[in-house]
């Protein structure tokens, strides 16, 4: 388990010169606290002396790296500060608040005070009012509002980048750092396999009739399927328009009420052809990245680069992203929720925000405003209100989402006449951990198999249909296997996190991982003797797989209990590929610019695994840049 220290040891002098009120009925000593936060225990230890609370102390945690330092930070220095448990919890780090409050409850306790007393609210006073003018103002630091302040920061103007949270990052610091771009040079390095070219092959019978918008694209990616196919390349094909193609087919959808979505063609298009020119302007400000290519869940192709992460989340991408806005002179302002626009003779000018305090906070901009405000997947009740396309969705229905995704910045957006597309289509992640539902903590891995130790889908599949797939199982749950390789890939101490977190189960045998794992042993070994020997034949008469990985032979082997939670949210505000906000009309709103999650249209019914960062950066800085040229 992770350890870190915050202590706050507050002298004697300090401890008599506070003016809350103490209660004396706390007896002297320091006493240990437990409760559960977001990934596991939260230990606290709290010393009391003449009647007051002299520190606060954490002594152990794991919870989520970036998400929760602000509650671990600031927490306990209010306790002290304010003498009381009657604190608000910090945005966006709910679960770790309330766990440091529950376990400093525990230790009153303990000393014997009267709980009542000690958690009576604390009510923060609002401060003058903040008025301020930058040349552009962005809402939400999460990957898409970063880049649009990064691109405007380093083109000399003045930024003001605001959050609600305590600290950026959004849901983009807790996903797995996977973007897809097509990367033919990169590409020539992997080796294809007989069933990828069969599935290349099979563009080649694909009627353009069928492609509405992306008929010509299909035409295109036809010729180069053939042409590379003559060639008997042995290397690995991927273009701009298999990238685009991809995403027509894994998005186009049909929802409950018979209405059929299709992606935004301009939109996949921008995206697909600047995806890569994105990743290297990743990799130009400092976010450390993986020189091998993967296949994120549900990506359909190796096309997907990664950013170097943790299992706990990608805090290397947000912080590599904050520092570069931070060098380029943009103010970030956190604990600032945008309540409205300004808008003056129809054009944007600027947003009415409110401290967490309550202090309100009126920002104009000399040029345009972007929204970046993320998605709702954290807010169920919206998702099950707008839900077009889950036929079981109930409140009950778990989410990887920060409690920030609560689809603000859509509703600010629609109460000036912004269109939205498509918010009934959420995506549900099938690879989040059974134990409590978090994405990104997996280990990857060969084969899905369910409790009876079957195989049951090809795992080449979209998402929404493996996470359809895998609620049809026992208790809704299935179970990635792998071995050794998935080790040296990820690294010990990545599994061994993983493992010590109770994520996934590890054994010398299938049979030992499998009875650790509560999955039918005998079944399993069957399963894996059948799948190597489709690797072995590069086919899967079963589920009609095409992208197959090594054989399942190498000792230790690994099983990670999966479950599907609700992920991303493909509707949101219509842009077009200058990223303005489009109104009810067909029209642009004058100043408005908008990129990332909070946009509807690019994504369809569902989108590709892989596509949502690089999404966020391509149209982010699309956004900042604009945003800065518009003029009055
Ligand atoms: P994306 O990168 O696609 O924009 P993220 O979820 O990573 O999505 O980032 C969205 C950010 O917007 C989050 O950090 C979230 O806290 C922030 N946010 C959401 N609503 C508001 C709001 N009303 N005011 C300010 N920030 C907000």
């Amino acid at each position: 388990m992770k350890k870190k220290l915050f202590s706050i040891l507050l002298v004697l002098a300090m401890c008599l010169s506070l003016t809350t009120v103490a209660f004396a009925d706390v007896s002297y000593g320091t006493y240990t606290g437990t409760a559960m936060g977001r990934n596991g225990e939260v230990v606290v230890e709290t010393s009391f002396l003449n009647g007051e609370i002299v520190s606060v102390t954490i002594v152990s945690q794991s919870e989520t790296a970036g998400v929760a330092d602000p509650a671990l930070e600031t927490l306990p220095i209010e306790i002290v500060e304010n003498q009381s448990i009657g604190l608000d919890a910090v945005t966006g780090a709910t679960f770790t608040s309330t766990a440091i409050l529950e376990a400093v409850a525990s230790c009153i306790k303990q000393a014997g005070g009267d709980l009542e007393e000690w958690s009576k609210k604390i009510v923060k006073e609002a401060g003058e009012d903040i008025e301020l003018t930058a040349d552009v103002v962005v809402i939400g630091a999460g990957g898409a509002g970063m880049s649009a302040a990064a691109v405007a920061g380093a083109s000399g103007a003045s930024v003001i980048l605001i959050d609600k949270a305590a600290a950026v990052g959004g849901n983009t610091i807790l996903c797995g750092g996977s973007y897809n771009a097509a990367d033919p040079e990169v590409q020539k390095n992997e080796p294809i396999s007989e069933a990828q070219r069969k599935e290349l092959a099979s563009y080649l019978e694909m009627d353009e009739a069928d492609f509405g918008d992306f008929g010509p694209t299909l035409a295109i990616l036809k010729e180069q399927v053939a042409e590379y196919l003559d060639s008997g390349a042995d290397y690995l094909f991927d273009s701009i328009e298999l990238h685009m193609i991809q995403s027509y087919t894994g998005s186009k959808r049909t929802g409950l009420d018979g209405t059929v979505i299709v992606p935004d063609f301009e939109l996949i298009s921008s995206l697909c052809h600047n995806a890569l020119d994105g990743w290297h302007w990743l990799q130009s400000i400092g976010v450390p990245t993986r020189e091998d290519l993967t296949t994120a869940v549900g990506a359909l192709w190796k096309r997907t680069h990664q950013v170097e992460v943790p299992p706990t989340g990608a805090k290397p991408l947000t912080d590599a992203l904050r520092d570069y806005v931070l060098s380029q002179g943009v103010e970030i302002m956190l604990n600032t929720k945008a309540k409205e626009f300004i808008v003056e003779d129809g054009v944007v000018t600027g947003v009415l925000a409110e401290k967490n305090d309550g202090t309100k906070v009126i920002l104009h901009s000399n040029h345009g405003v972007v929204l970046a405000t993320g998605g709702y997947a954290g807010n169920v009740q919206m998702c099950v209100e707008y839900n077009n396309y889950w036929p079981d969705l109930t409140t009950s229905a778990r989410t990887d989402n920060s409690s920030n995704a609560q689809g603000d910045g859509i509703k600010m957006a629609e109460a000036i006449g912004a269109n939205t597309i498509g918010l009934g289509f959420v995506q549900m992640l099938p690879t989040c951990t059974a134990l409590d539902g978090q994405a990104g903590k997996g280990v990857g891995s060969k084969i899905y198999v369910n409790k009876e130790g079957l195989r049951y889908i090809s795992e080449n599949s979209e998402r929404d249909v493996l996470s359809k797939a895998a609620l049809a199982q026992t208790d809704g749950v299935f179970y990635g296997v792998g071995d050794a390789e998935m080790i040296a890939t990820q690294g010990e101490t990545k599994i061994n996190e993983s493992e010590a977190m109770g994520y996934i189960f590890i054994g010398d045998t299938l049979e030992e991982v499998a009875e650790k794992a509560g999955v039918d042993a005998e079944a399993l070994i069957e399963t894996v003797k059948k799948y190597n020997e489709y690797v072995d034949a590069q086919e899967d008469p079963e589920f009609g797989r095409y992208a197959f990985s090594n054989k399942i032979e190498t000792a230790p082997f690994v099983i990670a209990p999966m479950s599907p939670a609700l992920h991303h949210t493909m509707g949101g505000v219509q842009i077009n590929t200058d990223t303005q906000v489009i109104d009810t009309n067909g029209n642009p709103i004058p100043g408005l610019y908008a990129a990332g999650e909070v946009c509807g249209g690019i994504h369809a019914g569902n989108r590709l695994g892989g596509n949502a960062v690089a999404d966020a950066i391509v149209h982010g800085r699309v956004a900042g840049a604009n945003a800065l040229a518009f003029e009055r």
